[in-house]
């Protein structure tokens, strides 16, 4: 596991750019980023602003008044289950077209996108990988308060030791599959030992 904050940040960068340029790390106003449109962190530095294309990240809910002040616990790594597989589509039983050469209008080649994993703490909802990413790292994760409020914030704030803030999209209710915790096996528990050793 990285051992400095800025080795931390840059876990949260997007895997590839699309409108922003999100695989970078970039500074904004006295902050350090990283994002990638669901979660958002950032640690202070005194570096000049990156040149580049960025959303307004310093417009974000980042005031703890939007949170509750005590935090939700989050799950031991090795109690969060693997990503659930996909599956195959029942429409063109996976060959991904309906007709030689038609596409099938219900699947992505044959295999059918899932709602989104996630996991229920408390009653917010957090995509299976960020719960993963948070986890990994120590985070101490805060519900938004007035989620249900319109204009209110959507996300959770998150810390990450004394020098890592972030933000993390909350699952609308009903548009993931709620996973549960798993036990975990002598296995998994004798591999995170060996991996603290
Ligand atoms: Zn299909």
């Amino acid at each position: 596991m990285p051992a400095y904050p800025n080795e931390i940040l840059k876990c949260f960068r997007a895997n590839e750019d699309g409108r922003y340029e999100l695989t970078q790390t970039f500074v904004v106003d006295g902050y350090r980023y990283a994002g990638d449109g669901f979660v958002c962190a950032r640690m202070r530095c005194d570096e000049p602003d990156t040149e580049g294309r960025w959303p307004d990240v310093a417009a974000l809910k980042w005031s703890a008044r939007e949170y509750a002040s005590v935090p939700i616990p989050l799950p031991a790594i090795e109690t969060i289950p693997p990503d659930p597989p996909e599956e195959k589509c029942t429409c063109c039983d996976g060959s991904g077209e309906m007709a030689p050469g038609v596409e099938c209008p219900m699947c992505d080649h044959g295999m059918r996108a899932r709602p989104m994993p996630a996991m229920k703490m408390d009653d917010i909802e957090i995509a299976l990988d960020h719960v993963r990413l948070l986890s990994a790292h120590d985070a101490t994760l805060f519900a938004p308060i007035n989620r249900n409020t319109p204009g209110y914030a959507q996300t959770a704030y998150f810390k990450i030791g004394d020098e890592i803030e972030g933000l993390i999209a909350v699952c609308k209710s009903g548009h993931s599959v709620i996973v549960e915790p798993i036990t975990p096996t002598p296995a998994t528990l004798e591999e995170r030992n060996r991996n603290e050793r």
